[in-house]
Parts: C-alpha cells; sequence; structure tokens
C-alpha cells in the first residue's frame, strides 16, 4: 500500500501528466508557489467558479456579483488593517537556512500530540470493544489527560503570546516545546520577526509621482468599498449580500503543498449585509448553507468537518473554518467569518464618506454588520482533484487511474470514440459531436484502440465514453460508458442528451 506522501506525489504528477496544472514558467526552472492552468485544469476551475457562482448569485434573489479591480487606492489597506496588521511571525533556523512561519511550527507539534492523543483512544477502542465509552476514556485516562493539558497549556501561551505582539515569548514557546528543525533536526533558531504578506508595486510612469499601491491580498475589500453603490444602485435591502471571485496575492513565507498554499490565487467571496443584532443568526445560516454546497457534490461527507476559531481576527467576532481532508490530513477551505461593522466603519473613517443603510422597516441608519463566505478556488480545486484521484486493480489483473470527479464539474462530459475509422463510423460520430458540443464539452477521438482510449478519458475525468460502433450505422445506436463503474449500455442516439443532462445536476 502506498503511503499518504506517495500517494500526494503521485497527484500531483498526474496533474502535470495530464494537462491540468503546470509549474509557472517551467522552462525557467518555475517561480516557487505560482501555477499555471492547463487546458483540462482551466475547464475544471472554471466549472467550479460558475457552479458556485450559480449557487450565490443565481440561487439567491438577494444577492448580486461584481468584479473589482485588482489595484485599489492604497488608503484601503490601511483601513482595513492590512498594512498594519497582515503579518506572519517568521523563524529561521541557522543550520538549515530554511524560513518558518513560527505558528505553524507550534501548530505541528500540536498536531502531533493529537496524533498520540488518538493512537491512545484507537488502542483502547481495540481493547474494550462495544463497551467502550470514548468521551469517559478521554475525560480519565491519566496519559490522555496529561497530553491534553500540555496540548491546551501550549496552546494558550502561544497564542495569547502572538496576540500581545511579544516575539520573545513566542519563540521561547519553541524551545520550550523541543521543536526542532525538519531538515537539519537542530534547535538553533534566530528571533521570530513579523513579516507584512502584502506584494507592493509603483503606479505612475516618473518615479518621482509614482505612489505605492499593492496587489490586494483578498478581494473582500472590493466589495466593502462598493457597498453603497451597489445597494443605491440595484435598490438593495438588507439583508442582501455581494459577491466576487478574482485574484488575490500574498506574499507566502511558507509555500508548500502545491496548489494548496500559493503567492497569486483566486478567491471567492460573499459579503452578506445584515441588520447590526441578528449577524449570529446569519453567520449560522451561511455555516450551514455552505456546508450543503459541499455536500451537494457528493464528495464523502466525513471528509468535511468545521474547525470554530478561538482566536479571532481583529475584525471578527465569530468565525470557523471548513476543513476538508486533504491527502496531507484536515485544513482549511473555506472561512465563514462574522466581520461586524469592522470594515464599513474603518472606510466611513478613512474616507470620511457615509456608508450607512437606511431601514426603513426600522425608520433609522446604520453601518450594517457583515458575514463573509470566502473559499480558495484553487484550494478547492485540490479537494476535487486529490479526492477524484483513484487508483484502481481490475478484475483481469490490469490497473487503471481513474479522476472520479464530481460529473458536473469534469472537464470534459462526453468523447466520442468511433470504433474504427472507417466504414462510415467516424461520420456517424462527427454527427453526435455536432449535437452535443453546443452544450457540453466534448471530445472526438479516433486514434489508437479503444481499450487506451477510454484509460485516456478515465485519467482525466470524462463521465461518459459514447462509443459508434457498426449497429450504429444500421439502427442510430450507440454504447455509452459510465466512467466509474465501466458499465456499458446501448442506447439510442436521440436519448443521449438527456441521458448526459440528467448527470450533471448538483445532489440537493
Ligand atoms: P491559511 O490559514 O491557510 O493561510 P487564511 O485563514 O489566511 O488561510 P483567509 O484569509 O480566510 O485564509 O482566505 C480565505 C480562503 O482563501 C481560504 O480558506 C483559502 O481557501 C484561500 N487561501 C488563502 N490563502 C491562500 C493561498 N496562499 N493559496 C491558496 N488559497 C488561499
Amino acid at each position: 500500500m502506498a503511503n499518504q506522501e506517495d500517494i500526494f506525489k503521485n497527484i500531483v504528477s498526474h496533474a502535470k501528466e495530464y494537462g491540468f496544472v503546470f509549474q509557472s514558467s517551467e522552462i525557467y526552472d518555475g517561480l516557487s508557489a505560482v501555477y499555471d492552468y492547463a487546458q483540462y485544469g482551466v475547464e475544471l476551475k472554471k466549472n467550479i467558479r460558475e457552479y458556485w457562482w450559480k449557487s450565490m448569485v443565481q440561487y439567491h434573489e438577494n444577492i448580486v456579483g461584481i468584479d473589482a479591480a485588482i489595484f485599489m487606492h492604497p488608503t484601503t489597506w490601511k483601513a482595513s488593517g492590512h498594512v498594519d496588521a497582515f503579518n506572519d511571525p517568521l523563524i529561521d533556523n541557522r543550520d538549515s537556512k530554511k524560513r518558518y512561519r513560527a505558528d505553524v511550527l507550534v501548530e505541528d507539534h500540536l498536531a502531533k500530540i493529537e496524533g498520540k492523543i488518538n493512537k491512545e483512544v484507537e488502542k483502547a477502542a481495540k481493547r474494550f470493544g462495544e463497551a467502550f465509552d470514548e468521551a469517559q476514556f478521554r475525560a480519565t485516562n491519566t496519559r490522555v489527560v496529561e497530553y491534553q493539558t500540555k496540548s491546551d497549556e501550549i496552546r494558550k501561551r502561544f497564542f495569547s503570546a502572538l496576540d500581545r505582539g511579544d516575539l520573545e515569548e513566542v519563540r521561547q514557546v519553541i524551545i520550550d516545546c523541543e521543536i526542532v528543525c525538519p531538515i537539519s533536526g537542530t534547535r538553533n533558531w534566530t528571533e521570530v520577526r513579523q513579516f507584512n504578506l502584502m506584494f507592493s508595486t509603483a503606479m505612475g510612469s516618473v518615479s518621482e509621482d509614482a505612489s505605492t499601491i499593492y496587489l490586494r491580498p483578498e478581494t473582500a475589500q472590493g466589495i466593502f468599498v462598493n457597498y453603497l453603490n451597489v445597494q443605491k444602485t440595484g435598490r438593495m435591502k438588507i439583508p442582501f449580500g455581494i459577491a466576487q471571485t478574482g485574484k488575490a496575492f500574498r506574499n507566502e513565507i511558507v509555500a508548500r503543498q502545491f496548489i494548496f498554499r500559493m503567492r497569486e490565487f483566486e478567491q471567492m467571496e460573499m459579503q452578506f449585509f445584515v441588520r447590526p443584532g441578528t449577524e449570529m443568526e446569519w453567520y449560522n445560516y451561511w455555516k450551514e448553507t455552505r456546508m450543503k454546497w459541499h455536500h451537494s457534490l457528493g464528495m464523502p461527507v466525513e471528509k468535511y468537518r468545521f474547525h470554530d476559531h478561538d482566536k479571532l481576527a481583529h475584525y471578527a467576532n465569530a468565525a470557523a473554518d471548513i476543513e476538508f481532508e486533504f491527502p496531507f490530513g484536515f485544513k482549511e477551505l473555506e472561512g465563514i467569518h462574522s466581520r461586524t461593522d469592522f470594515d464599513l466603519s474603518a472606510h466611513q473613517k478613512y474616507s470620511g464618506k457615509k456608508l450607512q443603510y437606511f431601514d426603513p422597516e426600522l425608520n433609522e441608519s446604520y453601518v450594517p454588520y457583515v458575514v463573509e463566505t470566502s473559499i480558495g478556488l484553487d484550494r478547492m480545486f485540490l479537494a476535487i482533484f486529490s479526492n477524484a484521484y483513484t487508483e484502481e486493480k481490475l478484475e483481469d489483473g490490469s490497473e487503471r487511474v481513474v479522476l472520479k470527479i464530481p460529473a458536473m464539474l469534469a472537464p470534459v462530459k462526453a468523447a466520442i470514440l468511433p470504433l474504427v475509422a472507417k466504414d462510415g463510423l467516424p461520420e456517424k460520430g462527427r454527427e453526435i459531436m455536432e449535437m452535443l458540443k453546443y452544450d457540453y464539452m466534448c471530445q472526438y477521438e479516433e486514434k489508437d484502440s479503444i481499450g487506451r482510449r477510454y484509460r485516456r478519458q478515465d485519467a482525466i475525468g470524462t463521465p461518459y465514453c459514447i462509443t459508434v460502433d457498426h449497429q450504429t450505422t444500421v439502427d442510430n445506436t450507440v454504447t455509452i460508458r459510465d466512467r466509474d463503474t465501466m458499465e456499458q449500455h446501448r442506447v439510442a442516439i436521440v436519448d443521449l442528451p438527456s441521458i448526459i443532462g440528467s448527470k450533471l445536476r448538483p445532489r440537493s
């Protein structure tokens, strides 16, 4: 059995080999943590974006979309707190010269302790069988309690030091936990420094008039500064939402795990404006609604979980992540944040413009509260891609790699394959292609044996292979092969659009 690390390596190479994701500027040895989407990747990415957009904008009468520019007035980032507070604590190992995020080192250490606890629980569950009471075991087993207390203490000490900006104490926690550098294996750590994650550039042609502007680190601020324009021109009534998808940039220090953490990535965000005092209701509504969206894709529900934050960002009064089980463990996929009136009030203060809403029901004006849902498109891509990647041993002893991508998101929906490239079969195939291609992304292929063509389509996740054979020329029927079960059925050509269409809807 291959271990998770090997499987992840296979996933990354499959993404390259089959035209999903390439390293950026590969001919120059690549640019770290920057990636390009290739011919199939771009289709999958577009389909995810479209499904998100439909679910948020088209299916909600009170949500509209915008597309704000990446460049924004520099004061935006002062008001949002990003200039002063969008920092990561950095630490270097003097021996390996490798740089780490201090919080990631400590989180990894805590995850190891959690792993030890889980092992104890598993062992005990086996020993006690059906009579096992996990909650009681966790509360009373001396070793587990010891681990848990230690972990709670470290967490409390570390995050309170971070909150206070006490970087010496942050370093001391790393020393006291005896955390070693994974490369050099030593504890020869430098001091901890804060590092701002925003990329900056200059706008203006002559250096004297140039002003520093930032590449947006989140798309949300483009929504906030447009909130009143949209509310007025769209005659929106609270509660209402504004959605946006687009690029964001962060100078991430620890860039690893493929497209999980990139320096240029795409976000899909929705800011929901509500009456102050109702934000917790809406926060819970959006937590649930977003989880339902994920489940509607039909990926295993046990691969998702919520992680409620104890440590809140400067703008939030409640926050939770939807985590997904990637091949390297459960990690954040989406964030749902109750952002209070922090952003709108800050923009009101810095711009000197009123950003209030007149509520006709209450007959009063106020700055709305905001609940945000924010998901990384690239991370969603990785969640789908890694979950879809399957190495299968078949009954006849052969092997296949198949991407079990949810059918409605698959890059290519159907492949049209004449059994042989003669006897009028290609002409029939072309007719079918002409019938389907206006509604579905299809591929026509006549080269190589049919078996090889099936394998190629499996490897890019095509849900349907339509094979044209000699019988087709007699009675206008074809075989349609299901990617996952590999079963084939004979169907009439005229029924193809409805058969394909029926599988391409979300599960509610
Ligand atoms: P992390 O803790 O992983 O750095 P974050 O909490 O900073 O993420 P948010 O600011 O809440 O992330 O951004 C919302 C979403 O954007 C995340 O849930 C994630 O899916 C995505 N995202 C954030 N940073 C990156 C990145 N560097 N590369 C790819 N996606 C990202």
